[in-house]
């Protein structure tokens, strides 16, 4: 059964692609335990987009599950243009001209779909193509539209690979045309997360949430950073502070920035993001070796291992599942290892000390009240913690403190229930009854028991808000136990 007591608390994100568009794969994943899917807008069509949203809530409805949707904006992604034959030789020290003019690429001359490219590089900064595979550096720029380049390592190229500049400052605008209107039909789709790619700085999410905001002030989708260039790592506070999540995109990171340097950045990202109870997830290349292979390398367990370790909230499939051979094998795999490390790592209760207080904080009260009953969670070793919300923020900052006790979310707002299921242990049900508190806290326990939640004598601690009427800011908590 989809919502069973021993459910994992690490969630995981299946990318769709043409391995994973049917109902059938999507039910399988769905069931084996992918609790978003993410669509990239960097392919696909509108049209399969639509139905594969329609398939996703389809199989909600039939399964009762709340799997979220995700549309991942690609941002200002560099690429090379179409190369003759898909083809092309670059070979070591050979100079290459690099042009904004379109044209049928060869190994004297590739076209960037970058227009200000010869503008903003400077003589000497490196030239990455195909994640890295191929490396050239910038000899001189005409400052219009063509700049010369020398083959440093060089290989086979094939049509459209993307490029990554790591030391240029591209003034390209945060969101492309195509990405305004990607993000225009994914608000029309009302999806629950809206990632942006290549986020440099916290301006770029300021941007993004004025959009939503414009497109509709009520609309409820959320952002999530991806985090792939030096500068967003060198303004990651700010970032952290406007965004609702953080997607650690080790794939373009891990080229952006000296590969070693990723799995510290990766754990600072996470320890950051926990303590201002923003989701992040682990993403790229985690079990890379299941697109053929019918089992994990023993690295990539260890590094999906890790992630939950670290205290990841989700971590995530890309090629795995969109265009692998074992899209619902490599979801199996994916919490198995997941739930043998919750069942046998200590990776709870992760704050030892409360946060500083702020009495100034509007949030002080719910704060206080998440933090203490988590707390209290620990000492007397409750089943669950119980919250009502309408906007998810008291389950969200109740899961960053990662009670061991199952976190359940009653609330009235159905659209939430999508959005809370990329964050960590969240579990949620739709309850729209709001006859007074006390009658409340005991219709929940008796659902719990009735499902198998909880069981006699368990103790449970409720987080509501009094007068329940007035839906206001959590400010109470009751323990008890399950009769
Ligand atoms: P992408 O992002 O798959 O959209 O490129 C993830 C990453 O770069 O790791
Ligand atoms: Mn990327």
């Amino acid at each position: 059964m989809i919502n069973n007591k021993n459910m994992k608390r690490t969630k995981i994100v299946a990318t769709l692609g043409p391995a994973s568009s049917s109902p059938e794969v999507i039910e399988g994943m769905i069931k084996a335990g992918a609790d978003v899917c993410r669509i990239n807008f960097s392919h696909g069509a509108y049209d399969k987009v639509e139905e594969q949203i329609k398939t996703i809530r389809e199989i909600n409805k039939k399964l009762g599950t709340h799997t979220a949707i995700l549309a991942d904006l690609q941002g200002p992604k560099l690429r090379i243009g179409v190369v003759e034959n898909n083809h092309v030789e670059l070979v070591d020290g050979k100079e290459v001209i690099i042009t904004t003019v379109e044209c049928m690429g060869t190994a004297e001359r590739l076209y960037i779909t970058y227009p200000q490219f010869p503008k903003d590089v400077r003589v000497g900064e490196n030239i990455l193509i195909d994640d890295g595979k191929l490396l050239l550096e910038t000899v001189s720029t005409n400052g219009t539209d063509e700049v010369r380049a020398i083959v440093r390592h060089g290989g086979i190229l094939s049509s459209k690979k993307g490029v990554n500049l790591p030391n240029t400052k591209v003034s390209l605008p945060c969101l492309t045309e195509k990405d305004l209107k990607d993000l225009d039909f994914a608000l029309r789709q009302k999806v629950d997360w809206i990632g942006l790619s290549f986020v440099r700085s916290a301006a770029d999410i300021i941007e993004l949430k004025h959009l939503i905001k414009n497109f509709d002030p009520n609309i409820r989708s959320r952002v999530v950073a991806k985090i792939e260039k030096p500068e967003a790592i060198l303004d990651i506070d700010n970032i952290i502070r406007e965004t609702d999540a953080l997607m650690v995109a080790r794939g373009d990171l891990g080229v952006e920035v000296p590969m070693q340097e990723v799995p510290v950045l990766q754990k600072m990202m996470v320890k950051k993001c926990l303590e201002h109870s923003k989701p992040v997830i682990i993403a790229t290349q985690m079990m890379e070796s299941m697109i053929t292979n019918i089992s994990p390398s023993r690295a990539e367990v260890n590094d999906v291992a890790n992630s939950v370790m670290d205290g990841a909230d989700a971590v995530m499939l890309s090629g795995e599942t969109s265009v692998g051979n074992h899209p619902i094998k490599v979801v199996e795999a994916m919490t198995k290892i997941i739930d043998h490390v919750e069942a046998n790592s200590d990776i709870y209760n992760r704050d030892s000390e409360a946060p500083e207080v702020d009495l100034r904080n509007e949030r002080f009260l719910s704060d206080s009240i998440c933090f203490t009953a988590a707390k209290m969670a620990q000492r007397t070793k409750a089943a669950a913690v119980v919250t009502m919300t309408h906007s998810g923020y008291t389950a969200f900052k109740l899961a960053s403190h990662r009670p061991k006790a199952d976190i359940f979310v009653f609330t009235d707002n159905y659209d939430i229930l999508t959005t809370l299921n990329l964050v960590w242990g969240v579990r949620g049900f739709y309850y729209d009854k709001n006859i007074s508190t006390d009658h409340t806290i005991a219709d929940i326990k008796h659902i719990l028991k009735k499902s198998g939640m909880v069981k006699i004598n368990d103790l449970v601690i409720n987080i509501a808000s009094i007068p329940l009427s007035e839906m206001g800011k959590a400010n109470m908590i009751k323990l008890s136990a399950v009769e």
